[in-house]
């Protein structure tokens, strides 16, 4: 696992009880640097512990604070006994600063999210292309302290990965239209492997099903324990890639591009599926050449089975500024979001307009195709009208495209053989552990 030394380390008494479980915590409390005895806390003594160790002052966008930190550390698990909306509604009302999944963690829930992204339920459908599915989590948090991220600050892990694949297995069972599961958007799961020791029971789950795989998505190199895994092919592993000056300037406690790639390289001998994802694609000065070197390193050294692009967005020109530093943008590029933050910002394609995106899915699109012509490329959490745009040049449209980590997205398809939403249902009634 990687070397950290978080400025407070926690369990909670759920992770304690079991032997099997107090193991993990105990081999990554002593793989600590230096090694740590973790403080054991119950629910009622959780708030006191925020707001004594200063928990939120690290949940900012890393680029926005003087100093970043490794985060503090909360071992937890998952509880799977119907009272994580009452636990929640007690934790909301303490008015601690902390919401969304990392409260939902806290208080012993969250496991998986059902992610409506082009259903009714979905207000931003009409301005975003993405697909319908359960989402799988197992933590909140990271250590890589990407400039323009906010998962700093509070890493929690859950422990009890034996009961959690219990209620994953139900749902899995329940939704045979969802061929492969995402772990996880909020966390990058490698960093505290192998000492933690939760995510190869994941793999190996995985590995006994027949025709469901998990996909998980990183910037780590942090492989080489999982190469012997009983991973059955049913694991896909996700690299989202920059060039060598973006890893290296905003992204500083990832897996460098070229040890990204080298993890790829192992993952791919070891029978893995290897993808990549080039986001997000950053104008930063110099950004034509750090996007070829990407993609040439990527594509000279692996083969992967598809390849998805995606500009950088989700948030307005100002704070985009304020995360990423004004010098370190192209001067063409920050004045096309700065002309555009009147009309286009609030949506979920912002901050760059149209043209400018276009502009950069084309340079990546040629310099892809200079390396491998047959590779399907994707958008990801593109707008109706950039697909329309794209569509013939890419050989898929917005309603059967392949990409990263799509919930029908199977080891070298390379075009969904129906609509991504046909067929799609959510049916939970009366699991555990869904939200
Ligand atoms: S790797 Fe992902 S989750 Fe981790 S800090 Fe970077 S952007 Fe955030």
């Amino acid at each position: 696992m990687y070397r950290i030394n978080p400025p407070g380390v926690y369990a909670h008494e759920s992770a304690m009880t079991e032997p099997r479980l107090r193991a993990r915590v105990e081999r990554v409390a002593a793989a600590l640097a230096p090694p740590r005895v973790p403080v054991v806390f119950t629910d009622e003594q959780l708030p006191e512990l925020i707001w004594e160790g200063r928990w939120t002052e690290g949940l900012k966008p890393m680029g926005t604070l003087p100093e970043v930190r490794d985060p503090v550390l909360v071992f937890s698990t998952f509880r799977f006994d119907g009272k994580e909306a009452e636990r929640g509604a007690w934790f909301d009302q303490l008015g601690t600063g902390i919401g969304g999944h990392l409260r939902n963690a806290l208080v012993g829930g969250g496991a998986f999210h059902w992610f409506p992204a082009g259903l009714k339920e979905d207000p931003y459908r009409k301005e975003k292309v993405c697909r319908a599915c359960w989402r799988l989590h197992f933590q909140v948090g990271c250590l890589h302290r990407c400039a323009y991220c906010g998962y700093g600050g509070v890493l929690v892990t859950m422990v009890n990965v034996e009961e959690y694949i219990e209620h994953l297995d139900r749902l899995i069972e329940r939704h045979p239209w969802q061929l492969t599961y995402l772990l996880e958007d909020d966390a990058d799961v490698l960093c505290l492997e192998p000492e933690l020791g939760c995510l190869g029971p994941i793999i190996e789950y995985f590995g006994t099903l027949k025709d469901r795989y998990l996909i998980i998505h990183t910037k780590s190199a942090n492989v080489e324990w999982m190469l012997p895994l009983k991973h059955n092919g049913n694991t896909i592993l996700v690299w989202s890639l920059s060039g060598p000056e973006q890893s290296r300037t905003l992204e500083p406690k990832t897996g460098t591009l070229e040890e990204r790639v080298e993890a790829a390289r192992l993952c791919q001998e070891a029978g893995y599926t290897v993808r990549y994802k080039f986001k997000p694609i950053l104008p930063i000065t110099g950004w034509r050449e750090d996007g070829a070197r990407a993609v040439a390193t990527a594509l000279t050294r692996t083969r992967p089975d598809v390849i998805s692009l995606c500009t950088f967005m989700w948030m307005e020109c100002a704070e985009m500024v304020r995360r990423v530093g004004r010098d370190r943008f192209d001067p063409h590029f920050l004045a096309a979001a700065e002309a555009a933050a009147d009309t286009i910002g609030g949506l979920r394609t912002a901050p760059f307009p149209e043209d400018a995106r276009a502009e950069m899915y084309e340079h990546y699109l040629t310099e892809i195709r200079r390396w491998n012509e047959t590779v399907p490329v994707s958008l990801s959490t593109e707008s109706p009208s950039m697909w329309r745009r794209f569509e013939d040049r890419l050989g898929m449209n917005a309603a059967n495209y392949v990409c990263g980590c799509g919930p029908q997205s199977t080891p070298w398809l390379r075009q969904l053989p129906c609509s991504a939403w046909q067929g799609v249902e959510r049916n939970d009634q009366g699991l555990r552990g869904t939200w």
